[in-house]
């Protein structure tokens, strides 16, 4: 069965269209089958991988707005090593169709439905607002994974995601928990980042993954090229630090893999 995990954080450019795409490309070089759901209008994730926007006959709205299935609208990148359900601006109407809807939270839920036994890994790449969408991939999720700038204002605005999460866990999808909080763009040369960075382990200790993705000129440059950083530079330190994240990923799930075995006395 699938793992879904659920790129969110409703602050723009904190990194989790780049996140989405290169933890995605990083599991299937680790030999993961992986579908990558863009669920946010501007379309980034889509044109990250490689496919034009403007051409497409089918996106992520038809299949959340039950016009079509995932299938029909799914679609194999780069030589086929993962799959995308792509959006563009009519994911816009599907935010707007879903909001009208009874039970118009669970569309991406029970899309996926049939799909989960397709895949290893299901990464849902967020819109930057606690949208309609983003409620969609919270619960269909296991796991939210919460990019985060190490700057300033990054706690800000936490507390609401956190809310968020915690509604969602409470009155639909009680499976949902924290993946895992991600330190993104981060400078070592800054000191703040080191204070910020400080501070998410002191707040949130093991929930703080140990990568940490640096500013990297290769990773804003490689979604230009449509290609995932593995693909444009895979000796850069970017890309490797995704690699490095998805092996830590891996760890995770079998860790927790093993402790629900264990307090089931297997
Ligand atoms: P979001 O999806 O949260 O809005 P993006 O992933 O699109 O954020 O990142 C915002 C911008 O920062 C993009 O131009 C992206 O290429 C760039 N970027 C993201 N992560 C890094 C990084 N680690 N180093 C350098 N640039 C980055
Ligand atoms: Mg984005």
């Amino acid at each position: 069965m699938a793992r879904v995990i659920a790129v969110a954080n409703q602050k723009g450019g904190v990194g989790k269209t780049t996140t989405s795409i290169n933890l995605a490309a990083s599991l299937a070089a680790a030999g993961q089958r992986v579908l990558l759901v863009d669920m946010d209008a501007q379309g980034n994730a889509t044109m990250g991988v490689g496919v034009d926007k403007a051409g497409l006959k089918l996106t992520g709205c038809d299949v959340l707005l039950g016009e079509r299935s995932l299938g029909e609208a799914v679609r194999p990148v780069l030589d086929g090593r993962f799959d995308l359900l792509p959006a563009n601006g009519d994911m816009t109407a599907a935010e707007v169709g879903l909001r009208r809807r009874r039970n118009g939270e669970l569309a991406l839920s029970e899309a996926l439905r049939d799909a989960r036994g397709r895949y290893d890994y299901v990464i849902a790449d967020c819109p930057p607002a606690l949208s309609m969408l983003t409620v969609n991939a919270l619960s269909a999720c296991d796991g939210v994974l919460i990019p985060m700038q190490c700057e300033y204002y990054a706690l800000e605005g936490l507390t609401a995601l956190m809310d968020t999460i915690e509604k969602v866990r409470a009155v639909i999808n009680p499976r949902l928990r924290i993946e895992g909080l991600l330190r993104t763009m981060y400078d070592p040369r800054n000191r703040l980042s080191g204070d910020v960075s400080a501070q998410l382990l002191s707040h949130f200790g093991e929930q703080v993954y140990e990568t940490i993705i640096p500013r990297n000129v290769r990773l804003a440059e490689a979604p230009s090229h449509g290609l995932p950083a593995l693909d444009y530079d895979a000796s850069a330190a970017g890309a490797k630090a995704y690699r490095a994240l998805a092996d830590e990923v891996l760890a995770r799930a079998r860790d927790g893999q093993r402790n629900t075995e264990t307090s089931h006395g297997g």
